[in-house]
């Protein structure tokens, strides 16, 4: 990968957290210097999960109130996830941009299954693209043209072993394969999960409660998540998946990963809801990790 920035520096996973904070805000302060000269705010990709707000709160240090958050819509999230991000970002101060992929790019997630005939899969998450890359594209291009812009996300090497292999070699700023011209900067790319949940509380950020519920956050549906993760969210939404289930009927073809039918896992969790919340219990780690691709 190309580095626009020299930081000889190589991640180094076993620094403390203060070295890793100072790190990052020196990363930041290269990065912004650039986003004045290009008179552009500093974009955080923010989700409201755990890694975003560490980055968000990172790039405040060095950015202030030049700091602009943009939360990419799939119009699935989990009930409660947008209200969150609103409130958090109205809370840090921060300009927020919620993009939207019917508004800003072709349509919404049903849109796409019909469109392609089948829903996404390993090989190929089209709603990550889709619904959330292209449209944020094209809603960053109306406002800025084609000026670079630099977006923080909040990728860790350490958060599961693909993306340990995936973000082995990588530096910190990468040019942004789906804004040319532009980058995305890794600020948080060395910190372990023990550093983002200390650097959380030291600055009194709590995390939505979606994840202590269900373990994980943002969309209600992913095809990667786990039976369980489906039973933990039917138990508090038993109707959110209706629409998806009548999609599934539609194109003869299973919503989730492993040829799973979402209208089975429905009704497996229906015809014993009480025993499977039992035998399943709060989202253990092993279970967090099993998130979704994005
Ligand atoms: S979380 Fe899952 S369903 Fe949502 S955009 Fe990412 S891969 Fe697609």
């Amino acid at each position: 990968m190309r580095e626009i920035f020299k930081i000889d520096k190589a991640i180094d996973i076993e620094l403390s957290l203060p070295e890793k904070i100072e790190r990052s805000l020196e990363i930041l302060d290269l990065v912004y210097a650039k986003c004045q000269e290009q008179e552009v705010p500093m974009f955080v990709n923010f989700s409201g999960g755990k890694d975003s707000s560490a980055c968000l709160l990172l790039a405040r240090e060095i950015a202030g109130d030049k700091v602009e958050c943009i939360f990419m819509s799939t119009l699935m999230e989990l009930p409660g996830t947008v209200e969150f991000v609103k409130q958090e970002a109205e809370r840090l101060k921060v300009t927020l941009h919620i993009t939207d992929p019917i508004r800003d790019y072709m349509g919404d997630f049903s849109w796409w299954v019909r469109h392609y005939g089948y829903f996404p899969s390993f090989g190929y998450n089209f709603c990550n693209s889709r619904l959330k890359i292209r449209a944020s594209r094209r809603y960053l291009r109306k406002i800025h043209g084609l000026k670079t812009m630099f977006r923080l996300n909040g990728v860790r090497q350490q958060e599961s072993s693909r993306r340990k292999k995936m973000y082995k070699e990588s530096p910190f700023v990468v040019p942004d394969g789906d804004l040319s011209g532009s980058y995305i900067v890794y600020p948080i790319l060395e910190w372990t999960g023990d550093n983002i949940k200390e650097y959380l509380s030291i600055n009194n950020f709590e995390v939505h409660k979606q994840y202590s519920a269900f373990g994980v956050s943002g969309c209600a549906y992913c095809p990667f998540y786990q039976k369980d993760i489906y039973f933990r969210i039917l138990n508090a939404y038993p109707d959110i998946y209706d629409e998806l289930i009548k999609l599934e009927d539609e194109i003869g073809k299973p919503a989730v990963s492993g040829n799973l039918y979402l209208k089975d896992i429905k009704a497996e969790f229906l015809a014993n809801p009480e025993g499977i919340m039992e035998r399943i219990g709060a989202p253990s780690e092993k279970i967090k990790r099993c998130k979704a691709l994005c």
